[in-house]
């Protein structure tokens, strides 16, 4: 990754600089260099920068720098900031951010998420807050129970602002805008600028500086990517012995399905790899429990389904592993994402049974780049050596008639169980990555030159 300057051009308060020499943070990340001043100057900003690009900092340093500069008691059911992220790990994610900055500062930050009991939440606010964290339906459900109040924002941030439109957030977020002072700064991150995006920004920012950084498809360049080729029920073997071979620090491992994470934490665990599995079903004390194991380094190996893995921001993670190779591309770019963060290496390894070659096909496709193949197969010749067919100009792959996955990667038999939140949300990313944006299409929206626009 390209870094600029340093951290102490931004005048940014000593105990911020102090936080972020301990945290080891040497040089701003592009978004960083871009937002800071900006933020730090007051100014509205939409920035279009996924996660693994620093943007979290982006924000949370200019907020708390400004926070600290006019320091005044958080009023009762109150916040100064609110932070609207899409799901409950990130925002739990966010207010980590938050706290590891501010830690030599005097600002209160807590979290508002769905999936736990209220109780604790709203006696949290009962004295108020600096900084709420938060997912907006429990925003609306802290407002309806009058356990908090919006008249006291000066600062609103929507992280991931595609996302939260794509899961169907739109009304909450537009109810509670509505409750917000006219006359605060607003911050909108999202890694695509669809034409939605762009009308909301236009609704709810003034005069923004607009900021872009690299597209996703360029994680893949700082990523070392491999395919294995294997027969199917080969996988867990060939998995085992990957993960004894590799120099690894921690590593991920996707599966398709969280029945599947739970197998594969199994097996590996019969093997003698101590590994643990986060997935949708777990409750949010045991993802919490789960994530901070992995964090500590006390389980090295994590398995994990998309939505669960979305948001998981684990610093030295030094291998991903696609037990299932994702149906569409650009879940593969998220989830090799995961490693190589803020300039690190990583190594991303694939087990592609004859069911998914079409699927690398989309992915080398995406990336543009050929990923290299090495062969544990058995019996070469078997009938997965074929070419996959092509339809319409594009690789299919192979089924069976009697389990057929279909292109949005579910099956009839999950089909059935769609009716969860989970797969609710599992079916708003499978529409949000089909929308994700060729790197072309990313292209126009970041001029290349210098990285950044002013106006909106
Ligand atoms: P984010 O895009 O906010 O999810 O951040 C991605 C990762 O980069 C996180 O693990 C951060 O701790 C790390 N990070 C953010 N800014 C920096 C920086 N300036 N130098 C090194 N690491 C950073």
């Amino acid at each position: 990754m390209k870094l600029n300057g340093s951290f102490t051009d931004f005048e940014l308060n000593e105990s911020l600089l102090r936080a972020l020499a301990e945290k080891k943070y040497q040089t701003p990340t592009p978004i960083q260099a871009q937002t800071i001043p900006r933020v730090m100057s007051g100014r509205d900003v939409i920035g279009i920068a996924q996660t693994g690009t620093g943007k979290t900092a982006a924000f949370a340093l200019p907020i708390l720098h400004r926070l600290a500069a006019d320091p005044r008691p958080p009023t009762r059911r109150n916040c100064r900031v609110l932070v609207l992220s899409p799901t409950r790990e990130l925002s739990g994610q966010i207010l980590d951010n938050f706290r590891t900055y501010g830690r030599h500062l005097r600002i209160s930050a807590a979290l508002a998420i769905g999936g736990v009991a209220i109780g604790r939440q709203v006696r949290v606010l009962l004295s108020g807050v600096d900084v709420l964290v938060a997912t907006p339906g429990r925003v609306l459900d802290l407002l309806r129970s009058n356990a908090l109040r919006l008249g006291e924002v000066d600062c609103l941030v929507l992280d991931e602002a595609d996302r939260m439109l794509d899961m169907g957030f739109i009304h909450d977020i537009r109810k509670i805008v509505a409750k917000l002072p006219a006359d605060r700064q607003t911050l909108m991150f999202s890694a695509t600028m669809p034409r939605a995006i762009a009308d909301l920004a236009a609704q709810m920012l003034r005069e923004p500086v607009k900021v872009a950084v690299a597209p996703v498809a360029s994680t893949a360049e700082r990523v070392r990517q491999r395919i294995i080729r294997v027969d199917r029920p080969a996988k867990p073997s060939v998995l085992i012995d990957v993960l004894r071979q590799e120099a690894i620090d921690r590593a991920l491992i996707f599966t398709r399905t969280k029945h599947g994470a739970d197998k594969v934490a199994r097996v590996l665990n019969r093997a003698g790899i101590a590994a643990e599995a986060i997935h949708g079903n777990k409750s949010q004390s045991q993802r919490e429990r789960v994530l901070a194991t992995f964090r500590k380094g006390e389980v090295k190996t994590l398995v994990a389904t998309d939505i669960a893995a979305r948001g998981i921001d684990v610093d030295g993670i030094s291998h991903v592993v696609n037990f299932d190779v994702p149906n569409l591309p650009e879940t593969y770019v998220h989830r090799i994402g995961r490693t190589a963060r803020a300039g690190a290496d990583g190594v991303a390894i694939s087990l592609c049974d004859g069911d998914e070659v079409a699927f690398v096909r989309d992915i080398e496709k995406l990336i543009r780049l050929s990923i290299p193949v090495s062969d544990r197969r058995t019996h070469r010749s078997r009938v997965d050596e074929r070419p996959a067919k092509v339809a319409n100009g594009r690789a299919a792959p192979k089924r069976s008639a009697k389990h057929p996955r279909r292109r949005d990667g579910v099956s009839r038999k999950q089909r059935r169980h769609h009716d969860s939140p989970e797969n609710a949300r599992l079916a708003s990313v499978a529409f949000l990555n089909r929308h994700a944006p060729s790197r072309r299409d990313v292209a126009a929206i970041a001029p290349r030159s210098a990285g950044q626009s002013e106006g909106s």
